[in-house]
């Protein structure tokens, strides 16, 4: 059994575990949500703060060990992880502490979107965050993070008050606009380039406790026109919904989905709506109207149980590979791709995802923060392939590489999202952030991980050192 020479020095070092493969649970230490990754970390340092992050950090870098960095696990990413590397891991660092006076909250580098929701939802307030409640608020937060809530309040990301980082050097540093300004614009979309986030704060937004859902599902024979449809929808949304198309979904065995419809191939529109229910069943009536659904769900739930409502759909240890699209438009073309693209796929969960983006995320500048995605756009298109184990996936890793060729030529520039990004080159992250974004993100790693400690991410390279003589750029 390989054991990393000097182990023991870093266990008797830290306040969390070290955990490898002598240990019992070394294999619940590794899993992934991403059951397609098999990862073997030599260890796994389950850091309980910004000491233990150092000691870590240090200790692999003493070793020449690859640093991988785990919030939530959630990452889609599917390229080479290394072996013998060394993993932070965040878990222990969930806690989440809200001040209602304020509007601000804290939370630990580990905490997954559910127990922020259920803190914040104490007192009807949320940041936005994503629509699958088991994910990490930190990949989430620091590639951007969209939602239900992006049109009434941004990105999670746009939320960002203050983060607590832990630099490959081993400094903590407060990091806010007012403090290490140049990374704390870095951080908002530039991922975990950048230094280990032990703790962020967010702004809160006044939401629910209760929210409210209008559901239409159609056939595969509609789908042209329900995706149209949500076109129009998107046109007018108002700021406080949010709106979601399911392309290529296949209806489920749920309660609310009559059984001659099970398992039926269909698109669904899903608008949600924050403020009253009589608001939002006038903002979803023209939509039975305009198109008959085969069978619809329109209901109010606490925030949290809609946070919570599509869990299912995406356990883990599910088989996944995923590709992200920004859209300025749902063209007809770009419709018709996807309708004659869609029964390519195999696998009934995987499918195709369409949020509108709008409202408060269009509100912010396009060089406000680093996030990867041109603040006009208007759609943002999330093809995931989902399957039980590899053999089943292999088909759909195919359908979602084809339709992401063939959508690619409709895309914007910047056109792919870095959170759904799942294997990637050099240029393909250039190119996720434009030239000129990705440049200054290079130089900003240059002064804080010249030597790309955090590499194991969606990377971004640190600029060329000015040689001696030669000037510092301005970041
Ligand atoms: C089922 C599913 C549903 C999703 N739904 C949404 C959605 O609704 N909206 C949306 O915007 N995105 C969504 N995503 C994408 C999601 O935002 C990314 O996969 C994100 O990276 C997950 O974060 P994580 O912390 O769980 O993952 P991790 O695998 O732990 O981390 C991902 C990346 O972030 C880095 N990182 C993580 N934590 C830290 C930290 N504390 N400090 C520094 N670097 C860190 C890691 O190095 C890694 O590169 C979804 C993904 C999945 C798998």
């Amino acid at each position: 059994m390989q054991q990393i020479p000097g182990i023991e020095a870093l266990r008797a070092q830290l306040t969390g575990r070290v955990i490898d493969k002598s240990d019992l649970d070394y294999d619940t230490a590794c899993s992934l949500w991403n059951g397609a990754i098999d990862h073997r970390p030599a260890a796994v340092a389950r850091c309980t703060g910004p000491s233990d992050v150092a000691a870590t950090i240090a200790f692999g870098r003493e070793r020449g060990l690859q640093v991988l960095v785990r919030g939530g696990a959630h990452g889609y990413w599917a390229t080479a992880v290394p072996e013998n590397d060394l993993v932070i891991d965040l878990s222990d660092l969930r806690g989440v502490s809200v001040d209602p006076g304020s509007r601000r909250v804290w939370c630990g580098g580990g905490a997954i979107l559910a127990d922020l929701d259920a803190a914040t939802q104490r007192h009807g307030l949320a940041v936005p965050g994503g629509v699958i409640s088991h994910i990490g608020v930190s990949g989430l937060a620091l590639g951007g993070g969209f939602g239900w809530l992006v049109h009434k309040a941004g990105l999670t990301v746009d939320n960002l008050l203050s983060a607590e980082v832990v630099t490959a050097d081993g400094r903590t540093l407060g990091v806010s606009a007012g403090k290490h300004s140049d990374l704390f614009w870095a951080l908002r979309g530039g991922g975990g380039n950048f230094g280990v986030v032990t703790g962020f704060e967010f702004r809160l937004h006044e939401v629910g406790p209760l929210v409210h859902l209008g559901l239409f599902f159609w056939g595969a024979e509609h789908g042209a026109e329900a995706l149209r449809l949500g076109r129009e929808v998107a046109a007018s949304l108002p700021r406080d919904a949010g709106l979601l198309l399911a392309t290529g979904l296949t209806a489920p065995s749920a309660p609310f989905v009559p059984e001659r419809h099970h398992g039926r191939l269909g698109y669904a529109l899903m608008v949600t709506g924050f403020s009253t229910a009589r608001r939002h069943q006038r903002l979803i009536a023209p939509i039975r109207e305009a198109l008959p659904p085969l069978f619809e769900l329109v209901t109010s739930l606490p925030y949290v149980e809609l946070q919570k409502m599509f869990d299912s759909v995406a356990p883990w240890g599910l088989h996944a590979y995923g590709k992200g699209l920004y859209l300025q438009e749902l063209s007809d073309e770009v419709i018709a791709v996807l309708t004659e693209r869609i029964p390519g796929k195999s696998s009934p969960m995987s499918l195709i995802s369409i949020f509108s983006l709008g409202g408060a995320f269009a509100d912010v500048a396009e060089q406000e923060t680093a996030f990867g995605g041109s603040r006009t756009t208007r759609f943002v298109l999330n093809l995931t392939a989902l399957a039980p184990d590899a053999e089943s996936l292999a088909p759909d890793h195919a359908w979602v590489d084809s339709v992401w060729q063939a959508l690619a030529p409709y895309a914007g520039e910047p056109g792919s999202s870095v959170n759904s990004m799942a294997d990637y080159d050099e240029k393909g992250v250039q190119a996720a952030y434009g030239s000129a974004k990705y440049q200054r993100l290079a130089r900003i790693k240059a002064r804080y991980d010249p030597e790309n400690v955090f590499r194991m991410n969606v990377n971004i390279k640190p600029a060329p050192q000015p040689s001696a003589g030669g000037s510092l750029i301005a970041g």
